[in-house]
């Protein structure tokens, strides 16, 4: 077959910590609305989206026309060194979604590199490599990035200037607090980040950075106003508080447009990527504009805000306004939610159902409550031979994720939770 010589030749020439989903992968050959097709022909509904890359769907006339009119110029290159029209629009654009005060964009290919900035940013601000983050983080695989992901299986030793503390409040299934109501919880986590302040730092911390709702480590999802709780404490202190928005951007969490909102937080910057450019290689941060001037010195990015992926996403984010795909991922959601919460009674194997629009948690136990990566793993694949491709991951590799484009429709989200219903039955 030719995927399983495909196969040999990728272990062959990649790193063997480049994770590959399923024993037999697929090679994705073409795509159109919220389908992909293999090489081989077959066709499956896409509940991950490229992880969470593609925002709108496949084959949307719109970016494609957007980025052919910038191929027809024959400008595909950028550097920071001229003047690009697309992307003065699309930092405007997301200057003013930001909601952040005189907020200035700088434009990078990848969210681990608009983490990297933005850490730079707080660590020149207020000169100190001191940063909080959550347990069960995922923020990048560069140096600072890698060195405050809190989560064992995508971190590295990686000697980093950064020195880290993390503190509780993002995965709350396995926290020690679970059993607490909300308030109670927050006020719990807001001790402990007190105490991690004023114990294991010198005091002089920059910043904190949080994702809203973890991704990598399971879409888990905090209380509304843990973060407002934790910022009065930050402001407190002084110290900087950078958000995630890779996974949680864009109106996917279908409350609001940016995962933050929900806890009534303006944060000093945001970082972003993944669904802007609907599979493009584009990512940023969104700052104020006194933090993003702090560095005293020229920089250029080669290729960030090159002209093709800000053409692509300038139509995306146009697209999904003009669509109001926040609405429809914030009432598509509630349906899966509900449909997976009914599934969940008729299955112990499943501990818990969580998360906010489409971007849903599905987290599989053993007898005793314990992590069950095997009841994933068979939902996973069990799944894709219904014809769904669905995600993994959490700190133990037992939460299959959901988050299909936010152009989903109805028969599509009962088609998912009918297959769903079934690879459940096997797990
Ligand atoms: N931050 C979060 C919350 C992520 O989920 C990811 C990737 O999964 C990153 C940062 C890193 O983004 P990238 O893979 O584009 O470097």
């Amino acid at each position: 077959m030719a995927h399983k010589e495909l196969l040999a030749r990728h272990r062959a020439v990649m790193p063997k910590w480049l994770a590959l989903y399923y024993d037999e992968p697929i090679e994705i050959a073409s795509a159109s609305g919220r389908r992909v097709t293999d090489r081989e022909g077959t066709t499956y509904l896409d509940f991950f989206a490229g992880i969470l890359t593609n925002a709108i769907g496949y084959d949307v006339a719109e970016i494609s026309d957007a980025i052919r009119s910038q191929l027809d110029t024959g400008v595909l290159h950028s550097s920071t060194l001229y003047l690009i029209k697309n992307q003065i629009e699309l930092a405007e654009k997301i200057a003013e979604l930001s909601g952040i005060p005189d907020a200035k964009v700088f434009f990078t290919n990848s969210g681990t590199e608009a983490n990297e900035t933005a850490l730079m940013l707080a660590t020149q601000a207020r000169r100190s490599e001191q940063v909080l983050a959550l347990r069960n983080s995922y923020h990048g695989r560069a140096f600072a990035t890698i060195a405050i992901t809190g989560n064992r299986g995508w971190s590295a030793s990686a000697l980093s200037p950064i020195k880290v503390s993390w503190v509780h409040g993002g995965y709350r299934y396995r926290s020690p607090f679970k059993a607490m109501d909300d308030k109670e919880y927050i006020k719990a986590c807001v001790d402990d980040l007190r105490e991690i302040i004023e114990t294991t730092t010198s005091g002089d911390v920059a910043c904190m950075i949080a994702e809203p709702i973890q991704g990598v480590g399971g879409f888990t999802s905090p209380p509304d106003g843990l973060f407002r709780a934790f910022k009065d404490v930050l402001d407190e202190y002084g110290i900087l508080f950078i958000s995630d928005e890779v996974q949680t951007g864009w109106g996917r969490t279908g409350e609001h447009f940016w995962g933050i909102q929900a806890h009534d937080v303006v944060p000093d910057a945001m970082t972003f990527a993944k669904g802007l450019g609907n599979g493009l290689a584009i990512g940023g941060v969104v700052a104020r504009g006194d933090l993003m001037d702090v560095i005293n010195a020229n920089s250029i990015s080669t290729f960030g805000g090159n002209p093709v992926s800000t053409a692509g996403a300038l139509a995306t984010v146009n697209y999904l306004l003009d669509h109001d795909l926040q609405a429809n991922a914030a009432k598509l959601g509630s349906r899966l939610l509900g449909g997976l919460r009914e599934l969940a009674e008729k299955h112990p194997v499943i501990g818990d159902v969580r998360g906010k629009g489409l971007m849903i948690g599905i987290e599989f136990v053993g007898p005793e409550g314990e992590p069950n990566p095997g009841a994933a793993t068979t939902v996973l694949n069990e799944s894709k031979a219904r014809g769904l491709l669905v995600g993994k991951g959490g700190l133990y590799g037992n939460v299959i994720r959901l988050a299909p484009p936010m152009t989903l429709t109805e028969d599509e989200a009962e088609e998912a939770l009918g297959v769903l219903a079934q690879a459940v039955e096997r797990a």
